[in-house]
């Protein structure tokens, strides 16, 4: 009787409608994914085409001959070569970025490929390099750079590990007050885990900003980062250079009195040297 064919169906129905949400699922993260792309693409485009308006435009008096006086001249020439600095960099991290979804979409040998072996990293010697490399802008900014390690190795890709305790390290500073001071330390922790931390003395993320602060050209405040050479990938490249490590991040941070980002690597299994 039908009763019978529907207990005998139930499991099979079940199954089908499991599937169906599966699906359900599986096509939202694609629509997701989707937009995703179409708003980065979106996002490179502008943020492209600003430096190179301002480029051709300056370009164009100068090639007019519409700018007489040498001091002018000067100033164009500069602000030209400042708006190519920002493209490069740009460039560079959109090119870095693109590196990274690639890395995390295919298996681990091609991932060496594409963004360089893997090697042990003495992360004391890379925060005491970035130090140096950052000093001058620190001391443009007034804000004084301490560094407090203790021994701690990673085994990762050394120039994506640099850019990232970099991109921290130089954030920290671009949103820091005159007479401020950043922190770039690493160690061991307790549980055996390497870790790099950068705390500032700076103005601080609202609670409602810090998840949004690692999106793809999200910025809290867009004159301040652009002002300060920013491209709004930092801490994009941050998130997804400590994913590939396979470490975790850690943000603490107070409206107005600086912010704390940890990033703390999974127990190292250094080769036998
Ligand atoms: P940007 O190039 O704009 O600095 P990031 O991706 O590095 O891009 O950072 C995104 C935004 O997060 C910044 O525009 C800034 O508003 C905020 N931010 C990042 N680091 C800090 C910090 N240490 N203190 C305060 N705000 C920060």
């Amino acid at each position: 009787n039908s009763e019978d064919v529907y207990s005998e169906m139930e499991p099979m129905l079940n199954r089908i409608e499991s599937q169906r949400q599966e699906l359900k699922r599986q096509m939202r993260v694609l629509a997701d994914n989707d937009r995703m792309r179409r708003e980065f693409t979106a996002n490179i485009t502008h943020e492209l085409k600003t430096p190179l308006t301002t480029i051709s435009g300056y370009a164009e008096l100068i090639a007019g001959g519409m700018v007489a006086d040498e001091a002018d001249l000067r100033d164009f020439g500069s602000r030209i070569h400042r708006e190519a600095g920002r493209l490069t960099s740009l460039v560079n991290d959109i090119l870095t970025l693109s590196n990274l979804d690639e890395a995390e979409r295919t298996d681990s040998e091609n991932s060496a490929d594409v963004l360089g072996s893997t090697e042990p990293v003495d992360v004391p010697r890379m925060l005491e390099s970035i130090s140096q490399r950052l000093e001058q802008v620190a001391k443009k900014a007034d804000v004084t750079i301490l560094l407090e390690t203790k021994p701690a190795m990673v085994v990762g890709v050394p120039r994506l590990l640099d850019e990232l305790a970099y991109n921290l390290a130089s954030n920290a500073i671009r949103y820091n007050l005159p007479g401020g001071s950043v922190t770039l330390s690493c160690g061991i922790d307790e549980g055996e885990h390497p870790y790099i931390q950068v705390i500032d003395t700076g103005i601080g993320i609202a609670p409602e900003e810090q998840d949004k602060v690692f999106e793809r050209f999200y910025r809290v405040d867009k004159s301040r980062s652009k002002a300060r050479g920013g491209t709004g990938l930092g801490l994009a490249i941050v998130k997804h250079a400590a994913v590939y490590h396979g470490a975790s991040i850690d943000l603490a941070s107070e409206l107005g009195m600086g912010t704390c980002i940890t990033v703390t690597f999974p127990v190292q299994e250094l080769p036998e040297l």
